[in-house]
């Protein structure tokens, strides 16, 4: 019996992990449940799945959680805050660690699970584009495995040879790869131009059309910024070059990603676009079970359609790129100039297409250094933070 540490369990991919974890009761258990604010939520879960413990990010939560959990009659243990985060996925709760955080929030618990050893199944994207040579060091050092569960690098790792999958920074073209065809839905904005975007709406841009996401991620759906953070995670995960990574729109979203190799062998990996495919993947591998999807009907999608991405009108894409090329501490500042961005237009305090502005902006203002460690990230990050308020603030764009 495996158990499992999901973190994020009141989000969209938590709600998936547990769904998975739930149809193999002989196989897995939910033994750690985390969630940021949502007390009522969590004590359900821990109602349904009798978790060891249960944690509630916000300290200030504490108490109420573990009335809420008295009440209903669970014993599930209760803690809070980031250092129990980091504590429950650090000890013998658990073997695996769905990290399902949204944002720079999941870094510190991600790197926890991987300095553990433990099997990180990982969603949470922002940390690996934070942090990614610290994160690989520490899955290294840790002993344990990490498997993706974005589902565009779910797919390369299943396309990869299996000696490739699971090692820190191979070399590609050592195992024949040319290069890692990204794929991305082009969002629900696929086809406007810039004057269309100018009156956009949060709950328009969440309005993803082929999958249900939470909504920082279904912004950066929208803007593309997905597909570059996706860049740089593919950049870090299998260590491929920017030039070994083409973003290519596939609308139906159901080829997920493609690799392609030197003979000229294109592999690819089909689904529906259901995140439990990449989830249960994650959970058995290199088993294979079953994940409640139903099977890909091809005649029924009729026809599959590429095409490139319009990086005019959706210049996160580019953005991305950049900080790439950048290196150092590029990323973070991209990242959390992203993070303040969209949680702004999400808050109605800044129109969708001034999120690249003050990603750019923030660029701009902070030069990449060389990463000297932990510490020093996450100073960068608060910096670029703080920049990107300011920026906003003085009205920028
Ligand atoms: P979501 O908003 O639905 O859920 C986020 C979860 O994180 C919630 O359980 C919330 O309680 C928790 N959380 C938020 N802030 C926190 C904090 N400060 N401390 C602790 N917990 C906190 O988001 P989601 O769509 O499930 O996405 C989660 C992660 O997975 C993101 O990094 C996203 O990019 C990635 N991802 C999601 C999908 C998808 O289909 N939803 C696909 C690929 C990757
Ligand atoms: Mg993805």
């Amino acid at each position: 019996m495996k158990q499992v540490a999901v973190l994020g369990a009141t989000g969209s991919i938590g709600a998936s992990a547990l769904d998975v974890i739930a149809r193999h009761p002989q196989r897995f258990r939910a033994s750690v449940l985390a969630a940021h604010r949502k007390v009522d939520e969590l004590v359900a879960l821990c109602v349904r799945f009798k978790p060891d413990l249960a944690v509630i990010a916000d300290a200030a939560l504490e108490a109420s959680l573990r009335d809420k959990l008295a009440a209903a009659g669970s014993s599930t243990r209760a803690a809070a805050g980031q250092a129990a985060l980091a504590e429950a996925v650090s000890g013998d709760l658990c073997d695996s660690v769905v990290a399902a955080i949204v944002g720079a929030a999941g870094l510190e618990s991600t790197l926890a699970a991987a300095r553990a050893g433990k099997r990180l199944l990982l969603a949470n994207k922002e940390s690996v584009v934070m942090a990614g040579p610290l994160l690989l060091d520490a899955v290294r050092d840790g002993g344990g495995e990490l498997i993706p569960v974005d589902s565009e690098h779910n797919a390369i790792f299943q396309c990869l040879p299996a000696s490739q999958s699971n090692r820190g920074r191979p070399e590609l073209g050592a195992a024949g790869v040319r290069r890692i065809l990204l794929t991305a839905s082009g969002g629900p904005f696929r086809g406007k131009k810039r004057a269309d975007l100018a009156a956009i709406t949060p709950d328009q841009a969440c309005a993803h059309p082929k999958w249900s996401m939470g909504r920082k991620i279904s912004v950066d759906s929208a803007t593309l910024m997905n597909k570059g953070l996706e860049v740089i995670e593919a950049h870090w995960l299998f260590g491929a070059t920017p030039a070994q990574i083409e973003v290519v729109v596939h609308p139906q979203s159901l080829v997920h990603s493609l690799v392609e190799y030197a003979d000229g062998s294109v592999l690819a990996q089909l689904g529906n676009p259901d995140m439990r495919t990449a989830l249960a993947h994650a959970l058995a591998w290199p088993e294979r079970i079953r994940a409640g999807v139903a099977p890909l009907d091809l005649v029924a999608a009729g026809s599959l359609q590429f095409e490139a991405p319009d990086r005019d009108t959706f210049r996160c894409l580019d953005l991305a790129y950049r900080a790439l090329a950048a290196g150092g501490t590029a990323p973070t500042v991209l990242n959390a100039a992203n993070e303040v961005a969209v949680a702004a237009f999400l808050e109605g305090s800044l129109p969708f297409l001034a999120i690249p502005e003050l990603i750019e902006a923030t660029l701009d203002a902070i030069s990449a250094e060389p990463v000297a460690g932990i510490e020093h990230l996450l100073h960068v990050d608060l910096t670029a933070r703080r920049t990107a308020q300011i920026k906003m603030q003085r009205g920028f764009c």
